[in-house]
């Protein structure tokens, strides 16, 4: 039986990633900070444990064959452009300690979760943005903070596999979303964001979108998103792979999707004070096809209805007489 070790297995992608590889018959030990937050892990091990410190890796990462590297502080939009030096410091240790500790403790492939936030702001000025290739990355100007740190661990990866034969993976996802994802508290992303601001706001109705909603982006829906990262762990290619979907969209284009889902009226109020990052993303898949014989197949409308759903549910649970929903909009 392989034994594997993922990191970040308390956050969104690591959950559903556990709950993927056990069902494909392999032991997991999960590692967060935190439990799950909304359904218990399927992890054979759970430790809780604080990856900036080195020896906590070092026993994270004990006695296992594959290491898929999660964990990051991080979050939407709104957290990365605010919180740039504790981003930095905190997945900066904790990426080093978990790349080290796996080669001292004789770990045969890594994986790292790199981000479309690496791509240089130049190359996305404008909302009808040419989709980005793998080489589009240099010379690189990245998102400053978040962007930078992954960019450096990219090659960190790439140094470790050269000079010490560890085999590395490089996923750059690109907007992943769908159930079991943070939807409040100022971590979420604008999937997630848009549905819960739906799903409180009456049947008529005004929400507030960041920007002035023409920004555009590309969406991968968390099922295709684990899938495509076991076959790149499976795969021998050692280049920084996309991983997203090419169907691109405007904010103002998802809050339409998102009200038409919910069946609500729902008028926009624009606030330009807000962070919207760069003013297109979206990914050329023209080298994952050809690298994993395969792509992302769950078109947005679909995945977002699915997403809707269990954020409403969550929102009306909140907001059930036990106590007053209190999150902001
Ligand atoms: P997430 O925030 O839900 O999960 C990250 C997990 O890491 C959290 O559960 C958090 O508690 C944990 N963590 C943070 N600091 C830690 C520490 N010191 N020790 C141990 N655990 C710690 O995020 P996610 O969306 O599941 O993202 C997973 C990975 O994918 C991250 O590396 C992220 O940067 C990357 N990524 C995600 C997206 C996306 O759209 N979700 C896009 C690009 C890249």
């Amino acid at each position: 039986m392989t034994r594997v070790l993922v990191t970040g297995a308390g956050g969104f992608i690591g959950h559903h990633l556990v709950s993927y590889l056990v069902q494909r018959g392999y032991w997991v030990r999960g590692v967060d900070l935190k439990l799950p937050e909304f359904a218990p892990t399927d992890a054979q091990e759970f430790l809780q444990l604080d990856l900036r410190s080195w020896e906590n890796c070092l026993a994270a990462t004990a006695g296992v064959d594959q290491v898929y590297a999660l964990a990051a502080n991080m979050g939407g939009i709104g957290f990365i452009e605010t919180n740039k030096a504790v981003i930095v410091r905190d997945n900066t240790l904790i990426n080093m300690h978990t790349i080290e500790a796996a080669r001292q403790n004789g770990v045969g492939r890594l994986l790292y979760t790199s981000s479309a936030c690496i791509y240089p702001g130049y190359r996305q000025n404008s909302p009808d943005v040419t989709p980005l290739r793998e080489s589009d990355a240099y010379p690189a100007d990245p998102e400053d903070g978040y962007g930078w740190e992954k960019l450096y661990m990219e090659r960190t990866c790439r140094h470790y596999t050269e000079d010490f034969g560890l085999e590395t993976r490089v996923v750059r996802f690109h907007n992943i979303y769908g159930p079991l994802g943070t939807y409040d508290g100022g971590r979420e992303k604008s999937p997630a964001a848009i549905c819960r601001k739906v799903a409180m706001a009456e049947p008529e109705d005004t929400i507030e979108v960041w920007g002035d909603g023409e920004q555009t982006r590309s969406y991968c829906y968390i099922d295709d998103c684990v899938e495509g990262i076991y076959r790149l762990m499976r795969s021998e290619h050692r280049e920084p792979l996309n991983l997203g979907t090419d169907e691109l969209i405007s904010i103002n284009g998802l809050v339409d999707m998102v009200a038409t889902i919910a069946g609500k009226r729902i008028s926009k109020q624009y606030d330009l004070t807000k962070p919207q990052g760069v003013r297109g993303r979206n990914s050329d898949n023209t080298e994952l096809r050809r690298v994993l014989g395969w792509e992302p197949s769950v078109v947005l409308g679909e995945g977002m209805a699915r997403t809707y759903e269990w954020i409403e549910a969550q929102v009306q649970t909140a907001c059930s007489p036990t106590g007053a929903y209190s999150a902001s909009a």
